[in-house]
């Protein structure tokens, strides 16, 4: 089944809910970049928490989460759009740590708890927004939570979540973002957060057959919801044999026909998804040429 994300507004439009079934994205994302458990739950997660951030945006604007945190996984960078594309990695794909003391996934030894998490927020302005928080978590979901409430002061509430099989590959994935809007009363606040603290994780309602608008029916506790709007996403990644020709002719000419004369030609590997480009010797004499007619 396609992965999609639905976006709904209750009680009377005072709370914004989004959520997500990611399962088919995340398992790309692990299957590109040979994540192992604990890796993929902690990219998964990101791409997860950065495809509701990124539902938020109008169609032609993206963003960029990073976590930079202090455990061995290093860098997680995601990019997302407002059209349900996301792309991502991980500086370390191969951590496998035992599980917490929950009996979970340890993202958090894999992410560490001190560091910065940051949103850059393209929205064809001249200037990006940028909004960075430090790490109060390292488990994501608290991460993107802590995110929204200072840098946005959108109060939210926002669950994100990977069931991994014992293989590697990915179960389920998904998630859900739920924020208060100006006006809202307590009382639909301590409903909604009475039903946070007994439902289970998305990734496990995934897993029993639940669909995206059906857990957040159960999580706003309402049935005064108003779906707006049914959206496909999927792992999409921009890189071409053409884009990083661009990066090389900008190594300059002498650079290039070290490539030649030295390697017989270059490849080029995107991090984003793992896809490799080859450029012959011929590809990069062009390139010379046209690093030389740009100098
Ligand atoms: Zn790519």
């Amino acid at each position: 089944m396609t992965d999609y994300l639905v976006k709904a507004l209750a009680y009377n439009g005072y709370v914004r809910a989004y959520a997500v079934d990611a399962t088919s994205t995340v398992a790309e994302a692990q299957r590109r970049h040979d994540t192992w458990n604990t890796s993929s739950a902690a990219l998964g997660r990101t791409m997860v928490g950065a495809l509701m951030l990124g539902a938020t945006l109008k169609g032609d604007d993206k963003l960029t989460v990073k976590v930079q945190g202090d455990g061995p996984a290093g860098q997680i960078v995601v990019d997302s759009n407002g059209q349900g594309d996301v792309k991502g990695y991980i500086d370390n794909p191969h951590i496998s740590l035992p599980l917490n003391e929950a009996g979970k996934i340890d993202v958090r030894g894999a992410v560490g708890t001190q560091g910065f998490f940051t949103v850059i927020k393209d929205l064809g302005l001249k200037d990006p927004f940028s909004g960075q928080v430090p790490i109060v978590s390292g488990e994501i979901g608290e991460d993107f939570t802590y995110y929204l409430a200072v840098s946005e002061q959108t109060p939210s509430a926002v669950g994100v979540s990977v069931l991994v099989d014992t293989d590697d590959t990915i179960k389920t994935a998904g998630g859900f973002m739920i924020q208060m809007m100006p006006g809202v009363t307590d009382e639909v606040i301590d409903t909604i957060e009475a039903r946070l603290n007994e439902t289970a994780r998305i990734s496990n309602l995934l897993d029993e057959g639940q669909t995206p608008e059906e857990i957040l029916q159960n999580l706003l506790a309402t049935d005064d919801i108003n779906f707006l709007e049914k959206m496909p996403v999927q792992f999409k990644c921009d890189s071409s044999k053409e884009k990083f020709a661009k990066a090389i002719i900008t190594l300059g000419a002498d650079e290039i026909q070290a490539m030649i004369d030295e390697d017989h030609g270059a490849e080029a590997v995107c991090r984003f998804c793992g896809d490799k480009y080859e450029y012959s010797e011929a590809d990069l004499e062009v390139l010379k040429q046209a690093a030389l007619g740009e100098a």
